[in-house]
C-alpha cells in the first residue's frame, strides 16, 4: 500500500457522511405494524424488501422508489381492501423520510476539514437526485467537495468513469464507504484504494458474504482513524 500515491479521495454519503439507513430500517417496522391485520409483521418486511430489490431497476435507490414500493406491497397484501386511510399513511411516511434532519455520523466534520487540506474531495453516491443533493446542502458539507457524483449505481464502469472526469489514474483514487458491495468492490476491481468504514446496519441487499483481502484495502471502525493513516 503506498497512500503517497492517492490524490483524490472520494466519500460516499449515506451511512457513511450521515445516518441513512435506520429511517428505512424504522419505515419498514412502521409500515408492518400498519398492516399487521394483513399479515405477520416479518413476513410483511420480507415482502416488501423483495419488492423493493424487483423494482431497483425501474425506480433506482432512494426514498421515492422505496414509497413505491410500500404502495405496491400494501395492495399485494390488502387486494380489493386497499383504502385510502393505508395510502395516505404510506405516502405520509414517505415525505416524513425525505424531510428528516441530516445527522452527520461522529468525527465527520473534523475529517472532511483535516483532509481537504491535503486532498481533492468529492462525493460519490447513489440514489435519487434531488433527496441527495437537499441532504447535502442540509448537511453543511458541501464547500469541502471539489465535486459531487450522484450515479443511479456503484459499479466499476461508473467508477471508472468518474476517475476519468477527475483526470486521475485509478490508483490515484482513495474511496471510503460503509458498503462493500458498492464502495469498496468494485473500486478494488478497477485498480483504486478503498477503505471500508462500517455503519451499524446494512440494507440486506447490500450485505456481501467475501472476506477482503486486498493490498489496497483498510478496514477501519470510524471515521477519525482515516486521520492517523491519511
Ligand atoms: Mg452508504
Amino acid at each position: 500500500m503506498n497512500l503517497n500515491e492517492i490524490k483524490v479521495i472520494a466519500f460516499d454519503a449515506d451511512d457513511t457522511l450521515w445516518v441513512n439507513e435506520t429511517f428505512f430500517r424504522d419505515a419498514e417496522i412502521a409500515f408492518a405494524k400498519e398492516l399487521s391485520a394483513y399479515g405477520d409483521e416479518e413476513d410483511i418486511v420480507r415482502i416488501l424488501l423483495d419488492t423493493e430489490i424487483k423494482n431497483l431497476d425501474t425506480y433506482g435507490y432512494g426514498i421515492k422508489g422505496f414509497t413505491l414500493s410500500m404502495l405496491e406491497t400494501a395492495h399485494r397484501l390488502m387486494g380489493d381492501k386497499m383504502n385510502s386511510e393505508i395510502t395516505e399513511f404510506i405516502l405520509e411516511k414517505g415525505k416524513q423520510m425525505l424531510a428528516e434532519p441530516v445527522d452527520l455520523l461522529p468525527h465527520i466534520e473534523l475529517v472532511l476539514e483535516q483532509l481537504s487540506k491535503k486532498y481533492k474531495l468529492v462525493v460519490a453516491t447513489k440514489g435519487d437526485l434531488l433527496d441527495q443533493e437537499r441532504k447535502l446542502i442540509k448537511s453543511g458539507l458541501i464547500d469541502y467537495f471539489h465535486h459531487v457524483e450522484i450515479v443511479s449505481d456503484k459499479k466499476e464502469t461508473q467508477y471508472k468513469k468518474l476517475v476519468k472526469h477527475l483526470d486521475i489514474k485509478p490508483n490515484e483514487f482513495l474511496m471510503i464507504g460503509n458498503s462493500l458491495k458498492s464502495d469498496v468492490i468494485p473500486v478494488l476491481a478497477m485498480g483504486g484504494y478503498a477503505f471500508h468504514i462500517p455503519f451499524y446496519t446494512t440494507w440486506s441487499h447490500e450485505q456481501v458474504d467475501e472476506a477482503i483481502n486486498h493490498s489496497k484495502f483498510k478496514a477501519l471502525s470510524n471515521a477519525k482513524e482515516l486521520l492517523e493513516i491519511l
